[in-house]
């Protein structure tokens, strides 16, 4: 029996408020799409705790024997200011203060994003879209809308038309919103006279003659809509329905209910099975955002420069940090728990090392211990099977680096395990450890780690200075000297030195 036909996995589905078996579309393969990153600004450990939710399904559902075709987007136009259909584009915003190509703000930011996302040790999904690589699918759904009577040109514009779907839908059911309630609440908005409703949205918004980012359009130069993008690029490599659909919780509304909206309205198909959202990372209980001021950056958290850190930690110990919680509970971010996750981590990785060093001797089998070791190695997939719980599996972990512990110090004269139970223990404990959980043993005083951070800031320092940002490639020159690495820029690149 395979391991997906012996461990089912069970996943609390927005849509439908339960937790359901996972089935699907097609027998052996999966696909799964995550919104990802609007690439105008340093993502900070709050986007990064979303993506690494969706890393361990990814990473689980791989373990298990699923083909995974995951899809993670680039947003790279059409995220306006409001988080809605008003105000400038981010990236526009962006590069017009910062006197940049909106691409060269687009470039800047998606390399940092993903030397971040390598350094918490993410895996890169199969496909990387951007909004700006599928403008001629975006036009071809908005004409496909307008014929099916779903949508409205007004101006060079065209909005959904979210009353008249919902004569026949229903919208609003992914996050329980009622369709009366939202016509009576929010304000009135710049664009509320060319819109019927106001809550229609806009699937393409007509550009200003100052508007930089702007595509030709049978409605004129304009521009796509933020929802629409992610409906366009995950049907384009997913199919008209798909397995799962993933992003944090402040997506469901609006963007997730308009993608809906948008798929059912043009295929009459729902587009995804299953939804899921992982909960936010806080701070003191708040929503860790930019806009907050309540954000770290990575180099923030390395170093220990931020006043709520005493020191810094290892890229490591924050994803064990944020593993030992559910992904769809909150998850408050501390120094304290920083400190305790570091305690819990070191003695994984020790399990991980001794597992290592092990041989198996045959003697006696311990019957008792044999079902426990068995039990375990099912638990770990129970629970990771339990929609993702990793506090669980991690707890299991720990059982099983307590047995590590005792084969190596000899307290048990043989393992007392056979050895196909010796094997599968051994194989499991650290296949959940480098695999599925994506953790890595890494240590202070290991060079390989401080040569990876350290490439990882001298990249994050070039392309400063590529944006010519110069204020923010010195800091992080100077702060790199002020803990006593010197930094020396040739014609070769940049090499550093430790005082
Ligand atoms: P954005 O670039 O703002 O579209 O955000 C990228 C992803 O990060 C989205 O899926 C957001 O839901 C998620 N996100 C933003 N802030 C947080 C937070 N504090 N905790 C967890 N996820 C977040
Ligand atoms: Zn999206």
């Amino acid at each position: 029996m395979s391991l997906k036909e012996k461990y089912p996995v069970y996943l609390y589905n927005t849509l439908t408020k339960e937790k359901e078996l996972f089935e699907p579309i097609h027998k052996e393969s999966v696909g799964m799409y995550v919104c990802g990153p609007t690439v105008y600004s340093d993502v900070h450990l709050g986007n990064i705790r979303t993506f690494l939710s969706f890393d361990v399904i990814y990473r689980y559902l791989t373990y298990l024997g699923y083909k995974v075709r995951y899809v993670r987007n680039i947003t790279d136009v059409g995220h306006l200011v409001s988080d809605a259909d008003e105000g400038e584009d981010k990236i526009a915003r962006k590069a017009r203060l910062e006197q940049l190509e909106p691409m060269e703000v687009v470039q800047q930011y998606t390399n940092g994003f993903h030397q971040v996302l390598e350094m918490f040790n993410l895996l890169p999904p199969n496909i990387e879209p951007c909004a700006t690589g599928h403008i001629m699918e975006q036009i071809s759904m908005v004409q496909d809308l307008l014929e099916k009577g779903m949508a409205y040109e007004v101006n060079g514009s065209v909005y959904f038309d979210v009353t008249k779907y919902n004569e026949k839908y229903d919208y609003g059911k992914l996050s329980g919103r009622k369709i009366e309630e939202l016509m009576e609440s929010g304000r009135a908005l710049d664009s509320q006279d060319e819109k019927r409703n106001k809550i229609d949205f806009a699937l393409w918004k007509k550009a200003s003659p100052s508007h930089i980012m702007r595509w030709n359009s049978p409605w004129g130069d304009g521009f796509p809509g933020w929802h629409l993008e992610c409906t366009v690029m995950s049907t384009k490599y997913l199919g008209e329905t798909f397995d799962i659909h993933g992003g944090g919780m402040d997506l469901i509304f609006p963007h997730h209910e308009c993608e809906i909206a948008q798929s059912v309205g043009s295929t009459g198909k729902e587009p995804v099975k299953y939804w899921l959202h992982s909960n936010m990372l806080t701070v003191n209980g708040q929503k860790m955002s930019k806009s907050l001021g309540n954000s770290f950056l990575p180099g923030q958290l390395i170093s220990g420069d931020h006043e709520l850190l005493d020191k810094g930690y290892n890229p490591m110990v924050v994803r064990f940090f944020m593993l030992q919680s559910h992904y769809s509970s909150t998850l408050d971010f501390s120094n304290e728990a920083l400190t305790a996750a570091e305690k819990g981590y070191k003695r994984l990785v020790e399990g991980i090392k001794i597992s290592k060093t092990l041989q198996h001797s045959e003697g006696n089998v311990d019957g008792d211990l044999e079902e426990k070791v068995k039990n375990a190695i099912d638990q770990l997939f129970t629970n990771l099977g339990d929609d993702f719980n990793t506090a669980k599996a991690l707890a299991v972990l720990f059982e099983m680096t307590t047995w590590m512990n005792n084969f190596k110090t000899g307290h048990m004269k043989s393992t007392g395990l056979s050895s196909s139970t010796f094997n599968d223990l051994i194989t499991h404990y650290q296949g959940f450890f480098y695999d599925v959980l994506g953790l890595k043993e890494e240590n202070e005083g290991n060079n390989q780690l401080l040569d990876g951070v350290i490439d990882v800031l001298i990249k994050l320092r070039l392309d400063a200075k590529a944006g010519k940002n110069y204020e923010l490639s010195d800091k992080i020159r100077d702060d790199l000297k002020q803990i006593g690495v010197t930094l020396k820029d040739s014609k070769e690149g940049t090499e550093y030195s430790i005082d």
